[in-house]
């Protein structure tokens, strides 16, 4: 029985193959499939319902209902039976259609006299394209075999879509991709970019979903998944003793490559029709639909694995590597899954913004995107499955949101902001030279943050008075390995010497937490925030710094030197690296080196503790450099790296203000130089408050210097200064309405 139903659905394929063969247009091809699906499943009826948008569904054919319902039957996501089988991607399958939960009648189809309704969706990796229908007048249910035929036929319909098969008549007829979506997402690094999609990793294209001779796609599946088992288990040798989370997923893959349920359901699509590649997609629509349900992050990251592997599997199969021989547009906008900083780093300064399916705003990658300052969107969903190759992209950095395919009302609305933004650009060139001197005279120096030899061009382009943050650790992990002091004694040289007669801050390595090193065996914390990181990594196993320091000596090549310790939580761990840098400089002397004619250790002040520290610390340090993204996310204990809390508390929260000002005093008052470097300080409107509460240099990424520089110099600090006061006497607890407020009356907003 069942090998029966095998041969009729292969012959089913076989004439749906020859359908698709024929040079008809698109709904001719729609029509004459319904056609073939009914008489060979003996019922009345069959339908093909696409979206016409991501909400609507369309009877786009049918065999057996009304002709004239043809693109005009319309059913939203999860309206109808039809509506039901498109929103849970289940099948429905009932002999007393009306009787089910959601049934809604369409008179002008005259589906009123078939009983029985048997929905199964058509979709693609996940994407949803429509939903194909059978209904008959008998009440039955229909054979598990019979839905499984169905589905196969599904599979083939979706690749047909595809391959844009459909084109043609109306909209709902032509594939998703390519009708324009915004999809929303989160902001990882601000800006605008306009350009064109390209894929990090290119999607297989399965040519031929109809296979003719089920045994040469079984035989080829199994070298294909033999070649598969032999690559991971030489992945695995290769990683053996290495990091632990990348062996658990390789072991993962593992045990799917060897898993018997995977390949079953495999050879059972093959034994329907399908040929190896649509076996292997369809079982990997199955894992993808099952992964956007998954509520476990364990099932999901196990269905994710599945996922790569299937990808993988393709690979092999239709030898379509990463390189698909496509030309990268001009203007490429990349879109990707995720991406790992180093690969980022590849593709140099070529990219205009950055799309990721996942990602997270502290995550390697998105460090290098804010240096090169390549609008990155993070969190969107989909995309890797939605964008295709050379489609027109809009990326929305400040909104977090993208436009795939805008039409013209969203490239118009877009231009403008970004024509917007060019003109506030050469507003800000205009002012490039002048001080950051606000109406009250109070100079206020600004610097730029930066980590790669790439962000350097800046500081002449931005008009920032020095790098008051370099951060070391891009170095580190953009390697395989750890630098050596040769190489970063070149590096930080090279630093050097850009940046000419600016003055260039060191921050030592701030690994730990987020930041970890590849070639780094990982801790497991349980609150790698509050854990070993930063200083306290360089402190207790001081190799890697001491090392850095001496790369550091050397490079400054007798010229000034400005270093600082990220993470100083108390005194002792300051004085205790200070006299790190104390010994290196002695050895260089005892070397015979030349040491930096001038050298500034100074501390970053990222703990709460640490502005209370003893007196004499603010007066042993030669300068402070508050690091405003730590130092907040521990003083309202709100985790800077979760979605969830991270902007719960304004950064002109009165107590946050008050600190703020606290440490200023204290500075002022031993004369320490301070600044504050994290990304509240390339804010303008924090910008112009910290300002106002005593800080006299601010870091910020190079972009920001313009607007907040254009601020400060229409602001009048002591004024301000007052309205904040004021704002705090009343009990407020942000000070920032009455900061716009302030603003608005001076026509500064
Ligand atoms: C900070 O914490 O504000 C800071 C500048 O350091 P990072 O963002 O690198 O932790
Ligand atoms: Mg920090």
């Amino acid at each position: 029985m069942v090998e029966r139903t095998h041969s009729e659905s292969r012959k089913l394929l076989g004439r749906l193959r020859d359908a698709m063969a024929e040079d008809s247009a698109g709904q001719a091809r729609l029509d004459k499939i319904t056609r073939l699906i009914a008489s060979s499943m003996g019922t009345e009826v069959c339908s093909i319902y696409l979206f016409r948008d991501p909400e609507t569904l369309e009877l786009c054919a049918t065999e057996g209902l009304k002709a004239g319902a043809v693109h005009q039957t319309r059913l939203r996501m999860g309206e109808g039976l039809v509506g039901r089988v498109a929103k849970s991607s289940d099948v429905v399958n009932t002999a007393d259609a009306p009787a089910e939960r959601g049934f809604r009648f369409m008179p002008e189809t005259g589906e009123e006299i078939y009983a029985s309704f048997c929905g199964v969706p058509i979709q693609r990796l996940g994407e949803k394209l429509g939903v194909l229908v059978v209904q008959s007048k008998e009440a039955r249910n229909f054979s598990s075999d019979e839905v499984y035929a169905l589905e196969v036929v599904a599979m083939v319909l979706a690749e047909m879509t595809e391959l844009g098969a459909f084109v043609g008549e109306g909209a709902a007829l032509s594939p998703l991709h390519q009708q324009p979506i915004s999809i929303p997402g989160g902001t990882a690094q601000e800006g605008a970019a306009e350009g064109h999609v390209w894929l990090h990793e290119p999607r297989v294209v399965v040519a031929n979903p109809i296979a003719e001779d089920p045994e040469v796609e079984l035989k080829r599946l199994k070298d294909a998944i033999e070649t598969l088992r032999v690559g991971v288990d030489g992945m695995l040798a290769g990683a053996a003793g290495g990091d632990k989370e990348q062996l658990q997923v390789l072991e993962a893959y593992r045990m799917f490559a060897n898993s018997k349920g995977w390949l079953r359901r495999m050879e059972q699509d093959i034994a329907q029709g399908l040929s190896a590649e649509a076996a292997v997609e369809k079982e990997q629509s199955i894992a993808r639909t099952r992964m956007s349900k998954a509520n476990d992050a364990y099932l999901r990251d196990r269905l994710h694995d599945l996922d790569d592997l299937s990808n993988r599997l393709l690979r092999i199969l239709t030898g379509q590597g990463k390189d698909t021989g496509a030309e990268m547009p001009d203007d490429p906008i990349l879109v990707a899954r995720n991406i790992g900083p180093a690969e980022l780093l590849e593709y140099d300064r070529k990219l205009k913004g950055i799309v990721l399916e996942e990602g997270s705003v502290g995550s390697h990658a998105a460090i290098v995107a804010r240096a090169l300052a390549i609008p990155l969107v993070i969190h969107v969903k989909r995309i890797t499955t939605e964008a295709l190759n050379g489609d027109h992209i809009m990326v929305d950095g400040d909104q977090g949101i993208v436009h795939l395919r805008p039409d013209d009302s969203v490239s118009t609305a877009f231009r403008d902001k970004i024509a917007m933004r060019a003109n506030a650009q050469e507003r800000y060139a205009s002012i490039r030279d002048k001080p950051a001197e606000s109406l009250d005279g109070r100079r206020i120096k600004l610097q730029m943050n930066a980590g790669l030899m790439a962000d350097l061009p800046s500081l002449a382009g931005s008009g920032a008075e020095g790098v008051g943050l370099f951060r070391t650790e891009l170095q580190f992990l953009i390697r395989n390995q750890m630098p050596k002091r040769t190489e970063l004694a070149e590096l930080y040289a090279h630093v050097m010497d850009q940046a000419g007669d600016k003055q260039v801050v060191f921050r030592t390595l701030d690994i730990g937490s987020d930041k970890v090193l590849p070639y780094m065996a990982p801790q497991d914390e349980p609150n790698p925030a509050l854990g070993w990181r930063a200083i306290r990594v360089g402190l207790d196993k001081p190799g890697v710094l001491r090392m850095q320091l001496q790369a550091l000596l050397r490079a400054a090549k007798g010229r000034p030197l400005k270093v600082m310790f990220p993470f100083i939580a108390q005194y002792d761990e300051f004085k205790a690296a200070r006299a790190e840098m104390d010994k290196a400089v002695a050895r260089e002397l005892r070397l015979g080196h030349a040491i930096p004619s001038q050298l500034d250790v100074g501390s970053m002040l990222e703990t709460p503790s640490l502005a209370f520290a003893p007196q004499k610390f603010f007066e042993e340090v030669s300068f402070i450099s508050i690091g405003g993204n730590d130092l907040k996310q521990f003083f309202f204990a709100a985790d800077r790296e979760n979605e969830r809390v991270r902007r719960r508390y304004d950064t002109l929260n009165v107590s946050f203000l008050t600190f703020i000002e606290g440490i200023a005093n204290r500075c002022r008052s031993t004369d320490t130089p301070l600044s504050f470097c994290g990304e509240d300080a390339g804010r303008p409107i924090e910008a112009i408050c910290f300002a106002a509460m005593g800080i006299p240099t601010l870091s910020m990424r190079p972009a920001s210097i313009g607007p907040v520089k254009s601020l400060i110099r229409r602001t009048n600090l002591v004024e301000l200064k007052e309205v904040i006061v004021d704002a705090r006497e009343r009990g407020e607890q942000s000070v920032r309405p009455a900061v716009m407020e302030y603003l608005r009356q001076q026509g500064r907003d």
